[in-house]
């Protein structure tokens, strides 16, 4: 129920409006958002973390905006080092507008990472835009086999999509959005996710394992064992802020660990639905409006 209510609450421009322009939000987005991306990178990169990075933003309602995240992706490439990954949502590159103009701004990102030796992930997004986000992914993968996809295991079809995405590189992550017929119960989606594992690890594709929880953590190594995947041949990923020792743990241990970091001005709707994903950072927000008021 509180998840509902702040998932609306990050489509609220008038909620908008109150948190963002308030000087009392930024240790929490700090904690979430990095300042300053080159930096943050650096730090991440020392301490033997891949990266994914998003330049937020998204639902862009004209031409000029989805050209201007164009550019600040290709600004970004410039700056992070090789074996890096972006993570794109297509309707920052105008997908609400047509879909033709997300296929080719994505298009134009992934030539030029591709040509400095750097992945670009289509982030999946609100249940309505996931049709697209297949067919542009599919479209892309013909000439950027190394595109990769995000697949949400609270969609009832998720197992489905990770059989016909076969030898692709693909993101498993629960989903932070809702859907009409998607799952809502944890154990529901647990269970999906478990099975999308199955899918995947037992697959020729790169699977990108897109969780902070544990035991879905220790499934997926058991399912990498069984199946023979060399510790190369996938990943964990998990959020910039969440769980940072455990990012070391694994790293340490001798895993792929990438930490996907967003960064940027257009924070508000990522950090909505970062506090609805877990009500005790909703207690965090509130201290620290608090103690700051
Ligand atoms: P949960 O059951 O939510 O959390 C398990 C444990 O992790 C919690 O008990 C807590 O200890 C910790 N934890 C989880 N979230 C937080 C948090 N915000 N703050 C502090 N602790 C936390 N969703 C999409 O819909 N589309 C995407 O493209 C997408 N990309 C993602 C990329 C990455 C790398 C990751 C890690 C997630 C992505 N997500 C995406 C979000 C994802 O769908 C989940 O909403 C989010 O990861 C929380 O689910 P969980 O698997 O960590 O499990």
């Amino acid at each position: 129920m509180l998840r509902q209510v702040l998932l609306a609450v990050s489509r609220s421009e008038r909620a908008q409006r109150v948190v963002s322009t308030s000087p009392l939000t930024r240790d929490v987005v700090r904690r979430y958002v990095a300042d300053d991306i080159g930096r943050a990178v650096d730090e991440l990169t020392r301490r033997g973390l891949l990266v994914s990075v998003d330049h937020l933003g998204e639902d862009v309602h004209d031409r000029t905006q989805a050209e201007g995240a164009v550019q600040a992706y290709l600004a970004l490439l410039g700056r992070l080092p090789d074996g890096s990954d972006v993570s794109v949502k297509l309707t920052a590159l105008g997908l609400r507008l047509s879909e033709q103009l997300a296929l080719d701004n994505a298009a134009t990102i992934c030539e030029s990472a591709a040509s400095r030796g750097i992945t670009l992930t289509l982030d999946a997004e609100e249940h309505d835009t996931v049709a697209a986000l297949h067919s542009i992914h599919a479209t892309l993968r013909k000439e950027h086999p190394s595109v990769g996809v995000v697949v949400q295991a609270y969609l009832p079809d998720s197992v489905e999509r990770c059989r016909r995405l076969e030898g692709a590189r693909v993101r498993l992550c629960k989903g932070a959005y809702t859907a009409p017929d998607g799952y809502t119960s944890a154990a529901e989606i647990d269970r999906s996710f478990a099975r999308c594992l199955r899918v995947l690890m037992a697959g020729t594709g790169y699977p990108m394992v897109a969780t902070h929880d544990p035991r879905l953590i220790r499934i997926a190594s058991a399912l990498a064992v069984l199946e023979g995947r060399e510790p190369t041949g996938f990943e964990f990923q998990m959020l910039y802020g969440v769980r940072p020792h455990e990012q070391e743990r694994l790293a340490a241990e001798g895993a792929r660990m990438r930490v996907y970091v967003p960064f940027g001005s257009d924070w508000y709707p990522y950090l909505m639905r970062r506090l609805a994903e877990r009500p005790a950072n909703l207690a965090f927000f509130a201290r620290s409006l608090l103690s700051r008021g």
